[in-house]
């Protein structure tokens, strides 16, 4: 029922991604473009964020889907889930020219699919073989594609969101938003203003070189953020990475919400309102598990990565099974009654519904989750897989989950190591109760993968 992870040769998780001008060059953007206009012929959408190299990118990528007579609809600036919101409704598919959350050198491209979901591994595949063909095809003379400039599309998404909440409920609240000088920058403050909310602004202005923060926004990156929060009073705060897929949040008091905890939030009032299956991969923290099942839910997990998650979603509630939310941990949400992908904007919206709905400040409603102890670790080693399937061996007792890398069980405690499919490192996360079990944990796990090692 899971989705199967497949290996590929240049697209990852999310999209091939590399420094622009040196991996992610024009010619492998035009590649990408003639490979993706002979696969899905028709009319295909384009958008990217604010990278500095997107213009020429997106130049080059346009260009490879004209030659291949596809007509193309340049959505100019906008979030991936934006995008996807669009393509979902009118076209054969669609490329987002983005690097999500790496830093500002890097670019990429996001293939979306005619249903608004990220293309999954067996069609990536096949696009592969298409770019490393050495025989492009491209229409005669006669039938090259048409492009037109559609900016304004971008209003759908934003009344596409608003319009799923009843009411005004922002009513009151003010709310700081960081878009990190991303597309959310057009999106996100008219969404909450569209709830109601009196909307402040962070890194405000787009601008590809991400002058206040870098496009990942971890804790350290937010304190201006958090700043604004505390001074103007607001109920929260709310920043974005560089495509505004994900959203993470700060407090009333200006502290960063760890994301499985905003996770668990989101799971926690919607399970109140509706029970059924939350989907998520098997990295995501325990908090959220433990707190659907508090509700009277269940949670189904998945290989790491959101597109693993979407498809899962998808393919369960094709057979009938109820699901009715998904996410990763990392801020990256799902909401199925809206689209099937992560999107930042709606998660920010959300937010507003639930405070609004619960009455309470954030900070107490993130006092009353389960508590979790955490700790992420990485470890140097030339052979992850290697090592990785020789684990089950050394815990022959232990229930394990083989679903991404293994993940061991022990009592309420589990360990997940991961081998990085980029990185010569492995990956442990281990999630427990409290930290001296989280420590124990780990130093048992380190003393086994040493004796692996050597
Ligand atoms: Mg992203």
């Amino acid at each position: 029922m899971t989705a199967q992870k497949m290996q590929k040769r240049l697209f990852g998780t999310n999209g091939v991604r590399g420094i622009a001008g040196k991996d992610m060059t024009p010619d492998l953007a035009f590649s990408i473009g003639l490979a993706l206009g002979r696969m899905r012929k028709g009319r295909i959408a384009v958008g990217r964020d604010t990278r500095t190299s997107g213009e020429t990118l997106g130049k080059a990528l346009k260009a490879g889907l004209l030659a291949t007579g596809c007509d193309v609809d340049d959505c100019g600036i906008l979030p991936t889930p934006a995008l996807q919101y669009l393509v979902r409704d009118d076209y054969s598919g669609g490329a987002m020219i983005t690097a999500s959350h790496n830093p500002p050198e890097y670019n990429g491209v996001k293939i979306i699919e005619p249903d608004g979901t990220e293309m999954g591994d067996e069609e990536t595949i096949r696009l592969e073989g298409l770019i490393f063909s050495s025989r492009p095809e491209v229409a005669s003379w006669d039938q090259a594609g048409k492009e037109r400039q559609v900016p304004h599309l971008i209003n759908r998404y934003i009344e596409g969101i608003i319009s799923r909440f009843c009411g005004l409920p922002g009513n009151g609240m003010t709310v700081v938003v960081d878009p990190g000088s991303g597309p959310a920058c057009v999106t996100t403050p008219k969404i909450l203003e569209g709830l109601g909310c009196r909307v402040l602004t962070v890194n405000g202005i787009m601008d590809g070189t991400f002058p206040g923060r870098l496009p990942e926004p971890s804790a350290e990156g937010l304190k201006n953020l958090s700043d604004l929060v505390i001074c103007s009073g607001a109920s929260f705060g709310v920043a974005h990475d560089g495509d505004a897929d994900r959203a993470v949040f700060v407090d009333e008091k200006g502290r960063y919400i760890e994301e499985n905890a905003e996770f668990a939030l989101v799971v926690q009032s919607i399970c109140r309102k509706k029970k059924g299956i939350i989907v998520t991969p098997v990295s995501s923290g325990q908090v959220v598990e433990e707190t659907a099942r508090a509700e009277g839910s269940t949670v189904r997990y998945t290989p790491v990565g959101s597109i693993y998650v979407a498809r899962t979603m998808r393919t369960l509630l094709e057979n009938g099974e109820p699901v009715i939310f998904g996410g990763e941990g990392n801020g990256g949400l799902i909401f199925p009654d809206h689209q099937f992908c992560r999107d930042g904007g709606m998660t920010a919206a959300m937010m507003v519904s639930l405070l609004a709905g619960s009455g309470k400040k954030l900070s107490d409603l993130v006092s009353c989750l389960p508590e979790r102890y955490i700790i992420k670790e990485k470890i140097a080693v030339k052979n992850g897989d290697e090592i990785i399937a020789s684990l089950p061996g050394c815990y022959p007792n232990s229930r394990l989950d083989l679903t991404d890398g293994i993940k061991i069980f022990s009592g309420d405690s589990w360990a997940l190591i991961r081998a990085s499919g980029t990185e010569p490192i492995i990956r442990i996360i281990i999630d427990t109760k409290t930290s001296s079990a989280g420590n124990e944990f780990s130093q048992e796990l380190k003393s086994r993968l040493k004796n692996v090692v050597e």
